[in-house]
C-alpha cells in the first residue's frame, strides 16, 4: 500500500466532541489520509451503555502528514487552520510526533472507534468487528470529507430523536446529510423511503458510499442540493445544520414539506430566534432536548384553528 521507507509525522490535539469535529474539518486538506477521531474511555462507556449510552468527549483528533517536502507547508497551513479556530474557541495545543513508517495505515484505522448513539444505535466503521447487543442498530459508518461522525452533540440528538418519531412507512427528508448518517439511521428505523440532500459535493460522494455500505439504496437516494429537491410532503424533515440556515430555510417556506421536523445545529443563545422563525412559519415545538450548548427542536404544524396570539412556539 504505502512505501515502506514512507515517514509520517503524527498530529494529535486532545478535545471535546463539539471541536473534534470542526478541527479535523479545518485541518483535512492539508494531512494525508483523513483524520481519526478516536473517543477515549470507550470500552468503559460500553459496559455502562444503559446509564451513560452515548459519546461525550473527551476526543483525540488524530492526522498525519508525509515526511516530504510539503510537510513544512502543510504543518503551517495546519497551524494557520487551527489558529483561526482558536478565534472561536480555545483549541488545546497540538501535539506532533514521528511514527513508524510501516504501520502508518494501521495506526490510522485503529484510531476509528464504534460510537454508540440514542438506545441502541451503534456507529462502526467498516473494518471494526461491531461488538452488537441484541436489538442494536448497527450502521457501518467510513469517515469521508464530510460532516457526520456521531461524535458531534447535534447529531446524538437529531438520532435520539429519529429513534422517538420514525415509524415505518414514513417518508423522510433530510437537509444537510453530510455523511449520510441521520438517513441510513432513518432507514433502519423504518422509514419507507429517504431523500438526503447535501450542497457539498464531497458530502455527498460520502453519503452515497455510506448508504451503499449499509445497503440501503432501495430506501435512502442522496442529491445535491437543498430542499428544493423536495418531492411532495414528508413525514418527518430533518435539518442539523446551523441555526443561521435554518431560519433561511424556514423563510424559503421548508414548513411546507414536512408533518414533523427535527431541527439542531442551534447553539442554546440562539433557539430564542430561530423559534421566532418557527413561529412565523406556523411551526410549534413539541419537543426541545439539549446537549452541552447545543438544542434540538422537534416541531410541528401549528393546529390551523389556534390564533398566534394565544399560543407561541414553545408554550
Ligand atoms: N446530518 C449530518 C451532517 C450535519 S453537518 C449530521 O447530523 O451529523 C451539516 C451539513 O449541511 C453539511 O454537510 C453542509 O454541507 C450541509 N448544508 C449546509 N447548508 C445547507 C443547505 N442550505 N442545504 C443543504 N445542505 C446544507
Amino acid at each position: 500500500m504505502t512505501d515502506s521507507t514512507q515517514h509520517w509525522v503524527e498530529l494529535s490535539i486532545e478535545t471535546d466532541n463539539e471541536l473534534a469535529e470542526a478541527i479535523s474539518e479545518a485541518i483535512y486538506p492539508y494531512v494525508e489520509g483523513g483524520v481519526a477521531l478516536e473517543q477515549i474511555n470507550y470500552n468503559d462507556r460500553i459496559a455502562d451503555r444503559w446509564e451513560d449510552e452515548t459519546a461525550t468527549g473527551p476526543v483525540v483528533v488524530r492526522a498525519y502528514l508525509p515526511r516530504d517536502a510539503t510537510l513544512e507547508e502543510r504543518r503551517a497551513s495546519v497551524e494557520r487552520a487551527l489558529s483561526c479556530l482558536n478565534l472561536i474557541r480555545p483549541i488545546p495545543q497540538p501535539a506532533w510526533r514521528e511514527v513508524a513508517q510501516t504501520d502508518w495505515a494501521e495506526a490510522w484505522k485503529v484510531a476509528f472507534k464504534p460510537v454508540r448513539l440514542g438506545r441502541r444505535i451503534l456507529i462502526c466503521p467498516s473494518w471494526i468487528e461491531a461488538e452488537a447487543q441484541p436489538g442494536d442498530i448497527v450502521l457501518r459508518l467510513d469517515p469521508g470529507l464530510a460532516f457526520g461522525t456521531g461524535l458531534h452533540p447535534t447529531t446524538q440528538l437529531c438520532a435520539e430523536a429519529l429513534e422517538e418519531r420514525i415509524r415505518p412507512g414514513m417518508r423522510v427528508l433530510d437537509v444537510g446529510t453530510g455523511s449520510g448518517i441521520l438517513s441510513v439511521l432513518a432507514a433502519r428505523l423504518g422509514a419507507e423511503s429517504v431523500l438526503g440532500v447535501d450542497i457539498d459535493e464531497e458530502a455527498v460522494r460520502a453519503a452515497r458510499d455510506n448508504v451503499a455500505r449499509n445497503n440501503a439504496n432501495t430506501c435512502v437516494s442522496v442529491a445535491l442540493g437543498s430542499w428544493e429537491q423536495a418531492a411532495g410532503v414528508y413525514d418527518v424533515v430533518i435539518a442539523n445544520i446551523l441555526a443561521g440556515v435554518i431560519t433561511r430555510l424556514l423563510q424559503e417556506g421548508l414548513a411546507a414539506v414536512g408533518h414533523a421536523f427535527i431541527f439542531s445545529g442551534i447553539l442554546d443563545t440562539q433557539a430564542e430566534a430561530v423559534k421566532v422563525a418557527l413561529d412565523q412559519a406556523s411551526l410549534r415545538v413539541v419537543d426541545q432536548k439539549q446537549r452541552a450548548d447545543w438544542i434540538c427542536l422537534v416541531c410541528e404544524p401549528q393546529p390551523t384553528t389556534s390564533h398566534k396570539d394565544h399560543g407561541a412556539a414553545g408554550n
